[in-house]
């Protein structure tokens, strides 16, 4: 099990091509692929008017509910929707630093989604924030020297990015083995 997934998108970012209809709170929360789980549904497809009812859906299923804010256009109303915390698409734009800098003043915590596929500067992020290595995009860039100089900057969260349910990693086929009572055969002396 993991230590924790905290951006995962659900059936509620209807919109995003890449969500299958499978992937419901309720799944989700049943396969228990990490000790703490949060849901992260992209805040403009959810709607501002929404935002309530998918938070109740959430916490409902013992989740943590977040949100993920596509830059500092949607700052007004992200920052007074209830969440546990907020990840943010910050841009390399003067106007999504600040928008960072207003998050952190929330009190609650302010993830920095996969910085590599935004070009965001991290030299300009306020270092309350935390910083996002995303299971998604990590493998698409030189890590080493993009995230390396920021590692006694910043703290860390590692996250999955799931839109699907077999993003989750093995859960799934793990699960099913468990509910079908098979016992994975192991091999080479795991
Ligand atoms: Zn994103
Ligand atoms: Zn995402």
């Amino acid at each position: 099990m993991l230590p924790q997934d905290l951006h995962i998108h659900s059936t509620w970012s209807e919109g995003d091509a890449s969500v299958v209809s499978e992937q419901t709170i309720g799944l989700i929360a049943e396969l228990r692929h990490a000790r703490t789980v949060g849901i992260s549904d992209h805040f403009e497809l959810v709607g501002e008017d929404s935002f309530e009812a998918y938070s109740r859906e959430v916490w409902a299923a013992g989740l943590k509910v977040g949100m993920e804010i596509d830059g500092h256009r949607w700052l007004p109303a992200a920052e007074i929707a209830e969440a546990d915390y907020r990840i943010f698409h910050c841009y390399d734009r003067d106007a999504d630093y600040k928008a960072l800098d207003r998050l952190v003043q929330t009190g609650q915590p302010v993830i920095v989604a996969h910085p590599n596929a935004l070009d965001t500067n991290l030299d300009r992020v306020p270092p309350e924030c935390l910083v996002e290595i995303n299971n998604r995009y990590i493998w698409r860039c030189n890590w080493r020297s993009f995230y390396g100089p920021f590692v006694d900057r910043f703290e860390f969260v590692v996250s999955s990015d799931a839109h699907q349910p077999h993003w989750l990693g093995q859960t799934v086929a793990r699960y099913v083995a468990a509910e079908l009572g098979v016992r994975e055969k192991l091999l080479f002396g795991a």
